[in-house]
């Protein structure tokens, strides 16, 4: 891989629409979006106390802010078609979706199909981030004129065991993790099925066996969908057949995009530390934890970086800090019932910057 300066972590903010359920009750909107397109004021008591407006809102900012009407095309062109330039140059990106439960990391991650419309599976509005890098993916690939092939693998990390969700064996089965012994700072998955991607429309599937695994997890393992974090990863491997007059190795990229739809953080408190009832509870998400450590160790420029105390920073130690890309979506809902998750987050997701 090519040497480059520490990247800065893209931080960025999405808050959902209100549900039907939200409206009907007359859920109080505390989160605002502001114009801008980078800064959110969230109303943090809902007065009473004698408290002045400018005590009642808090104000961040990040790199990007989206609102409850921001769509899915917004969001992937200005957190991840930038990045896939790098993969494409043959660097290692990381996009990271972190919030509570029910707040729109699948959504934006994955994204929905449209009922009762007939868009394609990369062109449906409601399609996320993985489906559309995909699709831009092949699109630019086959542009460009050169040799190409790209692979993809779908895990799940639960109670920090591995899980490969395209694996042909029916049934979960736990995989075990290795440290590559030909590139430092890597690892290897022993047996995670990868797909070699022939078209586009491919990953449609890919996508519909993964859920099909998850479903049987769901009915096996404790809260699987809220605990358990899903790794997407493409790895894309090309070669300009236009300057065969360099060196073969320099002609060969490789770079990897990871799509990573983390466990809910309902249980990490304000302070970046899992809450006390929680840990009381045992309900304690190693990698979640490790994973805030590890950013903030980057943040800090600290010369030591935890990757190794967790299942899912030990899968992203070569694409996480150092000269990677990492952007992270964190998604909140706009309501006041949820307003201590909401603080929570966006405290989380300023850490990060
Ligand atoms: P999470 O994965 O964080 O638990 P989901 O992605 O499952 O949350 O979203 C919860 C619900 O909210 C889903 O019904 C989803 O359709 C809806 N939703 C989330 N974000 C958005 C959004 N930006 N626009 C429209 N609906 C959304
Ligand atoms: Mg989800």
């Amino acid at each position: 891989m090519a040497s480059r300066n520490q990247e800065k972590i893209h931080v960025s903010v999405r808050c959902r629409p209100m549900t039907e359920y939200e409206r009907s009750h007359r859920v109080k909107r505390v989160v605002d979006c502001l114009p801008s397109g980078n800064e959110v004021n969230v109303v943090t008591t809902t007065g009473g106390l004698g408290l002045t407006a400018s005590q009642l809102t808090k104000t961040y900012a990040f790199d990007n802010v989206f609102g409850p009407n921001s769509s899915q095309i917004d969001v992937y062109n200005a957190v991840v078609s930038g990045q896939l330039q790098d993969v494409l140059a043959g660097y290692n990106c990381t996009v990271l979706a972190y919030g509570q439960t029910g707040t729109g990391k699948t959504f934006t991650m994955e994204g929905e199909r449209t009922r009762g419309q007939d868009y394609s599976w990369d062109t449906d509005p409601r399609a996320g981030i993985i489906p559309r890098a995909l699709s831009q993916l092949f699109d630019q690939l086959v542009a460009s004129k050169s040799e190409f092939s790209v692979r993809v693998s779908l895990l799940e990390i639960y109670n920090e065991e591995i899980y490969d969700l395209l694996s042909p064996s029916s049934g979960m089965v736990k995989m075990k993790i290795y440290d590559d012994s030909s590139r430092k700072g890597s690892v290897v998955v022993s047996g995670l099925t990868e797909v070699l991607v022939q078209h586009k429309s491919d990953v449609y599937e890919i996508l519909q066996q993964g859920a099909a695994k998850r479903r049987t997890a769901a009915t096996d393992l404790n809260e699987f969908s809220s605990r358990s974090h899903s790794v997407f990863s493409v790895t894309v491997h090309s070669k300009d057949i236009t300057k065969n007059q360099m060196e073969e190795e320099e002609l060969i990229k490789i770079g990897k995009l990871n799509l990573v739809d983390l466990a809910g953080s309902e249980n990490i408190g304000r302070s970046g530390a899992i809450d006390k009832r929680a840990r009381e509870a045992g309900n304690i998400n190693t990698s979640l934890l490790t994973l805030g450590r590890c950013i903030t160790a980057l943040v800090d420029r600290a010369p030591h970086v935890p990757y190794r105390e967790s299942k899912l920073t030990r899968l992203l130690q070569d694409s996480l800090g150092g000269c990677t890309k990492t952007s992270i979506i964190a998604t909140v809902s706009p309501g006041s019932d949820n307003l201590e998750e909401t603080l929570s987050t966006l405290d989380y997701a300023y850490r990060s910057k």
